[in-house]
């Protein structure tokens, strides 16, 4: 099958191959893949900055596929639409797994990391961490909502009743969260790289209140703020954004180191926190919350082979919405 593969970090591309088209065990669906968002998350692989991946790899955790094979009782049949996430895999029994934060399994294994994801014409996958793509999503306006979707959501979940609400970086995450926020009747203040007079019209578009560039003050102070840049200085900046008893969540998987600031910026009792990958019960609830809304995503769609562009256009904060690779 075609793939396009990491075959050694830090060179910052990935290699068309003629990959062995995988077999799937006993307890594995066969997936032919109909598109598969690109993420953040895949520069900082392909950049060595998430430090273990398997290799080579296939990357890409956001994959919509169509079931080819499953096993029997898989609550899946052969051409079900299913959705793959980043959480791949878990240990089920360990003290997270049991107690509801599967999301920090030690043992846990990530799609497009740990195991092949969704940049080749087929991939397999546990069912269990498998999710039906709601009907009434095209392939690739689906496919976002894996990854900046699911784990945009929990992000979102930690902000509590926020009602002002600041994002810091908008991109595929904040596109799609921005709905939700105003479907539940918040205020989005969005920051963009300063300068970025497209991105600022793009989230004024979406609904948000106030738009400006990350060197900018909010007009007002703000009840919480998601960082979804991974730019570590943000940190501050939300910190000195967010009014007492404010909430400032850290929603990337890699962050630049965080510069030391004055512990009153903390004062007062706000709160910083990470977030740290999903639970199926996220994906659950944001997937059943989605079409409800509806959540519409914006995306500009690459063929696999234009992998390297979508992910060139990605680090230049070129994409309006989110890049999805699509496959025919
Ligand atoms: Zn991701
Ligand atoms: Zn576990």
């Amino acid at each position: 099958m075609r793939a396009m593969v990491l075959n050694r970090p830090k060179t910052q591309l990935l290699e068309a191959s003629d990959w062995p088209k995988p077999i799937p065990t006993n307890d594995q669906l066969l997936l032919q893949v109909r598109a598969c968002g690109v993420c953040r998350t895949d520069l900082h692989i392909l950049d060595g900055e998430l430090t273990h991946p398997k290799l080579p790899l296939i990357p890409g955790h956001q994959i919509v596929g169509t079931v080819v094979h499953t096993p029997l009782h898989s609550g899946f049949t052969v051409g079900d639409r299913v959705g793959v996430p980043w959480l791949g895999k878990t240990c089920q029994h360990c003290m997270y797994c049991q107690g509801g934060q599967e999301n920090l399994c030690d043992q846990a294994q990530f799609t497009g990391y740990d195991l092949n994801g969704g940049f080749g014409e087929y991939a397999i996958a546990d069912p269990q961490f498998c999710f039906p793509i709601p009907a009434g999503y095209p392939d690739e306006q689906a496919a976002p909502l894996l990854c900046a979707g699911l784990i945009g959501y929990r992000a979102y979940r930690m902000t509590q009743s926020s009602q002002a609400l600041g994002f810091y970086g908008f991109g595929a995450a904040a596109h799609i969260l921005i709905q939700l926020a105003r479907f539940q009747n918040r205020q989005v203040y969005a920051f963009t790289r300063p300068g970025d007079e497209a991105g600022q019209a793009f989230a004024r578009e979406l609904g948000a209140v106030w738009a400006g560039g990350s060197d900018q003050p909010p007009p007002i102070a703000l009840d919480a703020a998601i960082i979804f840049a991974p730019v570590g200085g943000l940190v501050k900046t939300a910190l000195g954004a967010v009014r007492k008893g404010g909430i400032v969540v850290c929603a990337g998987i890699h962050m630049s180191d965080i510069p030391s600031f004055p512990y009153e910026l903390l004062w007062g009792e706000r709160v910083l926190r990470s977030v740290a990958n999903l639970t199926r019960r996220d994906g659950e609830e944001f997937l059943a919350l989605a079409p409800h809304i509806p959540i519409q995503t914006q995306v500009q769609t690459f063929s696999l082979e234009a992998v390297n562009d979508a992910i060139a256009a990605l680090r230049q904060g070129a994409i309006q919405g989110a890049a999805v690779l699509t496959l025919n």
